[in-house]
């Protein structure tokens, strides 16, 4: 079972999948040179792309977050500008470094294949690396998936996830509400009492407030940032404008909160849209749910507070490893309602445990939010992460805190269960056509004017 700090991890925009799980690729093939002693023969390394990377891949950076990997960057570790200066120094050399004496001819434009013909068959998101030597005879060879949310898995081999032994193992929802129920715990508490058996309480809270001040940080970045996003549709940034008028508007209003918690959302998909550090929750497309959700809970509800908060990510992290081992969380794979939709249903369940609901609202919370994302598909124009993502991150945000707000009012009375909606989601992806699925051929992507 996965732990809540796989589900929530530091990265760079604008793509988890396309981004950061490529990155992730291009480092693990780079380590494979060197343990296999092949890395001083390689003279050359192609990396072909297929499925939603091919279709979409130029515009989320997975060329780019290939090359940074195959530098032996981490996504946890880089930031915005040392990216930006590795990748002008590639492009502008047409060298790659492997190691400090060893750097080969490199071009994105030869050596990154976008293949947009072969069709995918396990995963929609595959990439194969080559490296060859000098007299072009192929060294190696792997077959690499992103499989949503940052996550990797190489052909053939399992998925490779941090080797938790937990008290609480769940692979559904009812069965970890009736853990809970045996116990009497909230979830939260079941989860800390898993995530205890790899680090210590103290730790796992510390860790936890460090994933909150990266959000709170990336929402303060957007909201000071200003001009237009990177790529060909010049997306003026709105966040800071947003702001102001906020600030500026004195009149009672009571539904100003929620333009407060859409500016949260906003201001974080600007920043992962071009590129900045944000966390990924459960992906990067997605990324402004969580910390808007939270924010609103930290700013706009009374009595708040830090357990309040480690509440919110236990609970919320539970709901998107359901939905990571039920389902998916990939827009590639089952449209937005497993990027968008699963980020609203983990806000809404975290919100309702921050308000110390009960485990019957969490769920209710969740189901609802995921209920009416159902269907939601993932169309991107000009293959960006900003048309529709950014303003639908602030959608997601409101529709969390009324779903949350619903399940409370309603004491959790309800009749679709968290599983069954996890189920309808599934299928529902799989019934979608690839047009709907991260590949920009349908949708807004082929109907709007891109300039
Ligand atoms: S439409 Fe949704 S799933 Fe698609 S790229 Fe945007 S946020 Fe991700």
């Amino acid at each position: 079972m996965h732990s809540i700090f796989e589900i929530f991890k530091i990265g760079i925009g604008p793509s988890s999948s396309h981004t950061v799980a490529p990155m992730k690729a291009g480092k693990l093939f780079r380590e494979y040179l060197f343990k296999k002693n092949i890395l001083s023969k390689t003279y050359k390394i192609d990396v072909i792309l297929q499925g939603s990377l091919a279709f979409t891949g130029k515009g989320h950076g997975t060329d780019k977050g290939i090359i940074l990997g195959l530098s032996g960057k981490s996504p946890e570790k880089i930031d915005n500008v040392t990216s930006k200066k590795i990748i002008n120094k590639i492009t502008k050399n047409n060298l790659l470094t492997l190691s400090q004496e060893h750097h080969i001819p490199f071009t994105l434009e030869n050596n990154v294949i976008f293949d947009y013909k072969t069709p995918t068959k396990t995963f929609s998101n595959v990439m194969i690396f080559k490296a060859y030597d000098i007299d072009n005879k192929q060294l190696l060879s792997k077959t690499i998936y992103s499989i949503g949310g940052g996550f990797i898995k190489e052909k053939n081999k399992k998925e490779n996830i941090q080797n938790t032994n937990f008290p609480y193992d769940f692979n559904s929802s009812k069965n970890m509400l009736d853990m809970c129920k045996k116990n009497k715990f909230k979830i939260s508490d079941l989860m800390m009492k898993n995530e205890c058996t790899l680090n210590n309480k103290t730790q796992v809270k510390n860790k936890i407030m460090d994933i909150w001040d990266t959000m709170n940080n990336c929402i303060n970045s957007g909201i000071n940032a200003k001009g237009k996003l990177d790529g060909q549709l010049k997306v003026k940034r709105r966040a800071s404008e947003i702001f102001k008028a906020l600030k500026k508007d004195k009149q009672k209003d009571p539904l100003k909160a929620m333009d407060w918690v859409s500016l949260y959302a906003i201001a974080v998909n600007e920043e992962n849209a071009n590129g900045g550090k944000v966390v990924t929750a459960p992906t990067n497309g997605a990324a402004g749910i969580i910390p808007a959700v939270l924010k609103y809970y930290i700013e706009f509800t009374k009595k708040s507070s830090k357990e309040g908060i480690v509440r919110f990510f236990l609970t919320a992290g539970a709901i998107g490893v359901l939905y990571k081992e039920n389902a998916s969380i990939s827009g590639a794979e089952v449209g937005c309602q497993g990027e968008v939709g699963v980020a609203c249903s983990m806000a809404a369940g975290g919100l309702v445990s921050a308000l110390n609901g009960t485990n019957a609202e969490i769920e209710n919370a969740a189901e609802i939010a995921m209920e009416h994302n159902l269907g939601l598909t993932c169309d991107p124009v000009g293959g960006l992460v900003q048309i529709p993502c950014i303003e639908r991150n602030a959608m997601g945000s409101v529709k969390a805190i009324n779903a949350a707000r619903l399940a409370m009012i309603g004491k959790g009375n309800h009749k679709v269960t968290l599983d069954e909606v996890i189920k309808t989601m599934m299928q529902t992806g799989k019934d979608m056509q690839s047009i709907y699925k991260e590949t920009s051929n349908g949708g807004l992507a082929v109907n709007v004017t891109e300039c």
